[in-house]
């Protein structure tokens, strides 16, 4: 019931309630996602009957716990907690110890018989409340940017510091008890209210707060990066209180039931003695591992649990591994420890990085604990990403000093220039810089600089503090808890242990799968992903699933064999410009250029000749690599204006090769400027004025493949015919395609030669067209970047002028260049499917645009029938995964 009860909730009332589980949560209840809703949709009021509803469900958990919500012999306290449907991890805000105030407190002090406990709990409700309910949620600016919270944080220094003390812990119940009286001032002076002193009103209040931080800064930004919708409200969740800071027989920690960070089968977890809430998230104190396995290099000689409390620990491991066989997941629990007693406070599905997603997985399949189409849909395509991380190499980053250590939380090499803030790691990365985050520790506050950064490096907090557990949501290369740097925010430098002054701007390198920092920009490499078992195990099944073949777009042997690597089943794109852009000679180029400068068909042939050795010899290559797998290979499609060359030396080269003047060359260039070149003399329209392109590129490819035949060699070559419009333009080159056909069958002495003869689909007037288009093509390949391009209008080139503002104004639900746009570009794309396939059933369809590689648009050309998808060699395995996922 995660809709109506938020994660949160639905997980409590499933960890109490349902039979196989019976646990141990503190009794309370739910207000609803739907009262969110109410409340936003009657200008912030709660429905009538809630306040009654709420009192009577306060009144049972009374019986059950035997005590009264603002008593003064024996208080229930509660605790406020935010909850929407998909865990939106420190992005809500929590209220814990409400009832307390000058009366009840007394009762507390009676009751558990420490004052100083007593006063701990106080003055944290006098903090929380100031800060999430009457500063955030009361929209409130803080004073000169400084919250209340710091405020107080910063008061609290204070006094530790004046009382010589080290530990929130070590400070006294009259300390305590004197901050509490401060605290209140504070909040009355800086907030201009009062710290609400009626239980009920403290109630009331922690819940409007968290639904108005459904509304906050964070939890907007947040969602716009989850693409959580903003309908979707949260939930309430009340519940009693239970102590984890009641002195050294309690506790409070947090728990995963596999290693999120590698995926390792091992109960994995961290917790703090006396503390409450969260102290062991916030990074206050280090935390201490709750077993062997969960030791790290900063809390090795600390107690773990299992030895501290063993019995609560077996508990905990019972509990631990029954959850994780009930949801059939991993699971990020939430325990408190309570003189002894233990208490569960949440379970939900733990985040993971993509290599641990895909070890999860493999593995949970292999114990059975789910079949092959959960596994398959366990893993989110674009996690896959992260195997795929760069890593330093390994020779290289031996050689390079560890200027510090922190913990590895997400992993990965990453480089970049070093930033304090999160406002300027926005600003750097808005001009093109790479950035490193480097911070005490991250709130909530710094999401969006923390995305934008190549990497994020804190000295507070463990393996599940804010910034670990963002990171590893995103896949982002992560260390935490580097405490052996110093930073000076304000002066925009940190200092290694060793005295290195590292300051805003200069160049690091972070691995963080190994948690160490270098000085200076260490070079990246790619890892060997088949020595990856789960990966291949993971891809075995995908495989089996997948109807959709999946090739790549490639134009040199090495990226097609790279492609293979990853899985492609043929080349989708072979593009034969390719050659023309640098890498390697600059003799084709040249070619090309003299073949553009000639005037008349004699010269041009003469140049094209030239040029066919080269073009022959590089189709063939890529045909070789394939061995009878399809290659897909485009026809010249660039303006030709576009490979003119400009500079005088190279100009002064031509005119001597081409034997005319410099004036009639630049004549000659003159005529072939236009004004909008990408709907100009390109693609097809090029074949058509001149048909001898057409036939040197028809040519070598038929040479190509019967030669590598007569090889023995397989070969299977697809013509495609790029921005065409219509039936008649296919007809005019099919026309030279098969009189070179023949010829070269002749000069081969070869019976056949096999191949296909189709046409790109990349003009809106093109998928209209397509069932007389399909008369003369064997396949589509739908060029959705132009066609997205045409179809909105939208120049791909210059839409960075204005689409950040039409995302920002929600004009578009996202960059229609990088998922395509169902609804729009699709419905094009859904008729030349239909319409091409009237005409001729066995046409094939594919997709060649840059979202072939996208995993939403892969699943929709799945629903469409394509017969293949064709992406960029690194996105081959996200397509597959894309693929399989539609399958099921
Ligand atoms: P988040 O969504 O940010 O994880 P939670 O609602 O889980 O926020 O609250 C944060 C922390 O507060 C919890 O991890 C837990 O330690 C503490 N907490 C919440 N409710 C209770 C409770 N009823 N008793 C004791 N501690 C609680
Ligand atoms: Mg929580
Ligand atoms: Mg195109």
């Amino acid at each position: 019931m995660k809709n109506l009860l938020g994660g949160k909730g639905a997980n409590l009332a499933e960890m109490a309630g349902h039979k196989d589980l019976k646990l141990p949560v503190p009794p309370g209840f739910t207000i609803t996602t739907e009262v969110c809703t109410y409340f936003y949709d009657n200008k912030r009021q709660y429905p009538s009957t809630l306040e009654k509803q709420i009192k009577d469900a306060l009144a049972q958990v009374e019986k059950l716990m035997g005590k009264k919500f603002g008593d003064v012999k024996n208080p229930l306290l509660m605790s406020v907690r935010s909850g929407a449907r998909k865990s939106m991890p420190g992005m809500m805000d929590t209220v814990l110890n409400i009832g307390l105030n000058d009366e009840t407190i007394q009762g507390l002090i009676a009751e558990s018989g420490d004052e100083r406990f007593a006063y701990d709990a106080y003055r944290r409700l006098v903090m929380m409340y100031a800060d999430v309910v009457i500063e955030k949620a009361g929209g409130m600016e803080p004073a000169k940017g400084i919250g209340i919270r710091k405020i107080m944080d910063e008061r609290l220094e204070e006094v530790k510091k004046e009382k010589g003390v080290e530990l929130d812990t070590d400070l006294s119940a009259d300390d305590l008890k004197k901050l509490v009286k401060e605290f209140k001032a504070l909040t009355k002076k800086h907030l201009k209210q009062d710290f609400p002193e009626t239980p009920w009103d403290q109630l009331m209040g922690g819940v409007g707060a968290v639904f108005a931080s459904w509304n906050g800064k964070r939890a907007i930004e947040y969602r716009r990066i989850e693409r959580i919708p903003d309908e979707w409200g949260t939930a309430v969740n009340v519940q009693a209180m239970v102590f984890g800071n009641m002195g050294n027989d309690s506790c409070t920690g947090v728990a995963f039931t596999r290693n999120p960070g590698n995926g390792e089968n091992k109960f994995y977890g961290e917790y703090l003695v006396n503390a409450q809430g969260e102290d062991v998230v916030a990074g206050i104190r280090t935390p201490a591992p709750i077993n062997q396995y969960s030791k790290n290099d900063h809390s090795k000689n600390l107690t773990t649990l299992e030895k501290f409390m063993p019995e609560q620990y077996k508990e905990l491991d019972e509990i631990q591994q029954r959850l994780e066989k009930h949801y059939k997941d991993m699971q990020d629990i939430e325990f408190t420890i309570e003189k002894g007693k233990l208490y569960m406070l949440q379970c939900r599905v733990g985040k993971r990085n993509g290599v641990s997603a895909v070890k999860m997985a493999a593995d949970m399949y292999k114990e059975g604990m789910i079949d092959a189409e959960t596994a398959i849909l366990r893993v989110n395509p674009n996690q896959l990403v992260e195997l795929l991380l760069p890593m330093f190499d390994p020779d290289i980053e031996k050689t390079h000093k560890v200027i510090a250590k922190g913990l590895p939380a997400g992993p990965g090499g990453a480089v970049g220039r070093v930033v304090f803030s999160s406002e300027d790691a926005v600003e750097w990365a808005s001009k093109g810089e790479k950035v490193i985050l480097v911070r005490e520790e991250t709130s909530p506050e710094d999401v969006d600089g923390m995305h934008k950064s190549e990497a994020i490096l804190t000295t507070k907090g463990g393996m599940t503090s804010h910034a670990a557990l963002v990171a590893r949501g995103w896949g982002k290369c992560c260390i935490v808890g580097c405490s052996e740097i110093s930073i000076h925010d304000k002066e925009k430098y940190f200092v290694t242990k060793d005295g290195k002054k590292i300051k805003e701007g200069d160049w690091v390198s972070l691995n963080g799968s190994k948690g160490t920092v270098y000085e200076g920009s260490l070079p990246l490499i790619d890892v060997d992903l088949n020595k990856n078992q789960s990966y291949k195990q993971l891809m075995t099944l995908v495989d089996k699933y997948k109807t959709m073949g999946v090739r790549t777009n490639a134009d040199t042997p090495k990226d097609v064999e790279q492609a293979t690597y990853f899985g492609a089943e043929g080349v989708g794109l072979f593009r034969t410009e390719h050659m023309f852009y640098g890498e390697g000679s600059d003799k084709p180029l040249f070619l090309l250029r003299k073949m553009i400068m000639s005037d008349t068909e004699q010269e041009r042939k003469s140049a094209l000749n030239e040029l066919f050795t080269f073009v022959k010899r590089d189709i063939k290559a890529t045909l070789e690599v394939m061995k009878g797998n399809p290659v897909t290979i485009r026809l010249l499609d660039p303006p030709l204006h576009e490979f003119v060359p400009h500079d005088k030396a190279k100009l002064q080269e031509l005119s001597k090769e081409l034997g005319v003047s410099m004036s009639i060359l630049n004549r000659r260039i003159l005529a072939l400027h236009e004004n909008n070149p990408m709907l100009g003399h390109r693609g097809v329209r090029l074949g058509v004025s001149y048909p001898e392109i057409t036939e040197m590129q028809v040519r070598a490819i038929f040479e190509a493949a019967g030669e590598l035949q007569k090889e023995g060699v397989k070969a299977f070559p697809e013509i495609m015919i790029p921005v065409t419009c219509g039936r008649h333009e296919l007809s005019h080159q099919k026309a030279i395609v098969d009189k070179v056909y023949d010829e070269t069958l002749e000069k081969l002495g070869v019976k056949k030669i096999p191949y296909l003869y189709g046409t790109m689909i990349e003009i809106p007037r093109a998928a209209l067209k397509a069932d007389s288009m399909a008369m003369v093509a064997d396949f589509f390949s739908f060029g959705t970047n132009d066609l997205t391009q045409m179809s909105f209008g939208f120049s791909r080139d210059d839409i960075g002028g204005f689409l950040p503002k039409y995302l920002d104004l929600k004009l578009l639900p996202g960059d229609p260049f990088v998922s395509i746009d169902q609804s729009g570009v699709g419905e094009l794309i859904k008729i030349g499917v239909e319409r091409g396939r009237k005409t001729k059933p066995n046409l094939k369809v594919g997709i060649c645009g840059e979202h072939g590689g996208d995993a939403e648009s892969v699943k929709f050309c799945h629903s469409i029938g394509m017969n293949y998808v064709s992406c960029s060699p690194f996105r081959v395995p996200i397509a597959r995964l894309a693929a399989a996922q539609a399958a099921i």
